[in-house]
C-alpha cells in the first residue's frame, strides 16, 4: 500500500500563538509545577485556560485578575480574559 504523506506540512506547522507553551504566563513555572503559593500540584492547584489560548495557574490569574491595573484582562495578550468553557 502506498500512502503519499503531503498534505502533512499544513496540519503540522500549525500552533498556537504561544511563546513558551509549557510554562504559567504569569509566575513562568512549568505546568508540571504549581504556582508560588502552593506547595503541590495537581488538584489543589488547577490550570485555567482562557479564551484566548492563554494558561495559567488557577491562583495565579486570580490574584492578578483582582489587581486593579489588570482591568480583568489577560496578562499575555491584553484581550479581556474569560475562561474557555
Ligand atoms: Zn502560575
Ligand atoms: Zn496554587
Ligand atoms: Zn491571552
Amino acid at each position: 500500500m502506498k500512502v503519499k504523506i503531503k498534505e502533512w506540512h499544513a496540519v503540522a506547522t500549525w500552533r498556537w500563538d504561544m511563546p513558551e507553551d509549557e510554562v504559567c504566563g504569569i509566575c513562568r513555572v512549568d505546568f508540571d509545577g504549581c504556582c508560588p503559593n502552593c506547595k503541590y500540584p495537581g488538584d489543589d492547584c488547577p490550570l485555567i485556560v482562557g479564551k484566548c489560548h492563554h494558561s495559567f495557574h488557577l491562583h495565579c490569574i486570580l490574584s492578578w485578575i483582582n489587581q486593579e491595573s489588570a482591568k480583568g484582562l489577560c496578562p499575555m495578550c491584553r484581550q479581556k480574559f474569560e475562561v474557555a468553557a
